[in-house]
């Protein structure tokens, strides 16, 4: 018999999870405060991401990846941390193949997620609407919009966003780190080639990295603390393009700012529980990473594809033994490398003298042999497959 499933929350997370119940009998009602205008066709939000393989494969599964533009769609064939002005870098490559993974514009994704979805009959979408209250009994779950409806179903989804209201009113607590550091990311055009090739470095006082798009293209990311990001986002475009020149100290040439830069207070979130009777977390509600080692969407993807596989053709999607089931799963993927991008962010971030030298002992243990295996295996994805 069909059931119904309250996803709470249109972004990539809620959306690959509804299109992972494409074909099964159950009804997916999504709710989520955006218009449709804006999930159809979301701009530019200044996001590239760097898919691992294994994600492009579930996307490709569910057939989103035919969605995206191929030649917006870029490969990442190496990426490469630096430690201040020390010339040795760590440099990681894929185990086999050319490329680690892609790199592809968040508001592509989405686009390409929500047009999927809005094709599958079983989808029933409240867009402009938001949560304001949820319940769960044993048997039943009960929403209520900012419109006064009350929708009942079988099984709560929680994906709305790191900062869940949804998650609190379940009684879920989540571990929150706060860096107190603006994350800042621009598009800029430059003469000489990027090979592929992300780089990452760690200066006193900020971080800088590269994300190769298309040809003389790529994403600038600048961390700095959230006083400095205000101050930069007060100044005309030319005085930052000047200023974000120097950073790069003329390795790609005489750069061009392309877009202003977008910013994000940095915060990680993890969830102490990623499951409760009739109610399920995915996404950044569950597990809420730093961009440094580029796996929100990841791990959003592959947990939310987990639960669909779980679900879609059980009896009872609702059932507890195969929420606890995705919840272990889930925690036992994602956990270590939450914590290893824990321990990363606060020692490439502490300006301590002390700490230098430790950062550059991390870097090249990582640079051995079996550490570096395992970090190609990491980024593009292979461990949690
Ligand atoms: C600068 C930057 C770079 C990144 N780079 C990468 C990368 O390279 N690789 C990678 O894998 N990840 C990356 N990420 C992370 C990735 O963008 C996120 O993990 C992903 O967007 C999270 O998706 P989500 O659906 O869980 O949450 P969100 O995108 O936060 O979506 C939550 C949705 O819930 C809705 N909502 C909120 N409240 C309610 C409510 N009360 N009722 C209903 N709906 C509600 C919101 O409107 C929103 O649409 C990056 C993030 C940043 C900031």
């Amino acid at each position: 018999m069909s059931k119904t499933i309250i996803v709470v929350g249109a972004g990539p997370a809620g959306l690959s999870l509804a299109r992972g119940l494409a074909g099964s009998a159950h009804r997916v009602v999504l709710i989520e405060p955006q218009g449709r205008e804006a999930l159809a066709d979301p701009l530019p939000d200044g996001r590239e991401i760097a898919l691992t393989l294994r994600s492009a494969e579930i996307l490709r599964g569910l057939g989103v990846w035919q969605r995206i533009p191929q030649d917006e769609v870029y490969p990442l064939r190496e990426a490469r941390v630096k430690n201040g002005a020390s010339p040795f870098a760590l440099a990681i490559g894929p185990d086999k193949g050319d490329a680690l993974g892609h790199m592809v514009s968040n508001h592509l994704i989405r686009r390409a997620l929500f047009a999927a979805v809005a094709e599958q009959s079983n989808v029933e979408l409240h867009c402009g609407r938001k949560v304001v209250s949820a319940k769960t009994c044993p048997r039943s779950v009960e929403v209520a919009l900012d419109d006064g409806s009350l929708l009942r179903g079988d099984l709560l989804v929680a994906a709305d966003s790191r900062f869940s209201d949804t998650r609190v009113m379940l009684g879920i607590d989540a571990s929150v780190e706060r860096f107190g550091h603006t994350m800042m990311v621009a598009r800029i055009a430059h003469p000489k080639p990027h090979g592929g090739v992300a780089t990452e470095w760690f200066d006193h006082g900020r971080t800088v990295a590269l994300l190769p798009l298309a040809e003389g293209m790529s994403s600038l990311v600048v961390t700095v603390p959230d006083a400095e990001a205000k101050r930069i986002k007060a100044m005309p475009s030319l005085e930052i393009e000047s200023l974000f020149a120097g950073y790069l100290g003329g390795q790609l040439g005489q750069i061009a700012l392309v877009t202003r830069p977008t910013h994000y207070p940095l915060a990680m979130t993890y969830a102490n529980r990623f499951s409760a009777p009739r109610a399920v977390l995915v996404g950044d509600t569950a597990v809420g990473m730093h961009p440094v080692t580029a796996h929100g969407f990841n791990f959003g993807l592959l947990g939310a594809n987990r639960l669909a596989e779980l679900i879609a053709k059980a009896p009872d999607p609702g059932a507890m033994r195969l929420l606890r089931r995705y919840a272990l799963r889930h925690r036992l993927a994602t956990l270590p490398l939450y914590q290893a991008t824990l321990h990363i962010v606060r020692l490439f971030t502490d300006e301590r003298r002390r700490a230098r030298p430790v950062r550059s002992a991390v870097l090249r243990l990582g640079a051995l042999p079996p550490v570096r295996q395992v970090m190609g295996m990491l980024l593009s994805g292979k461990r949690a497959a």
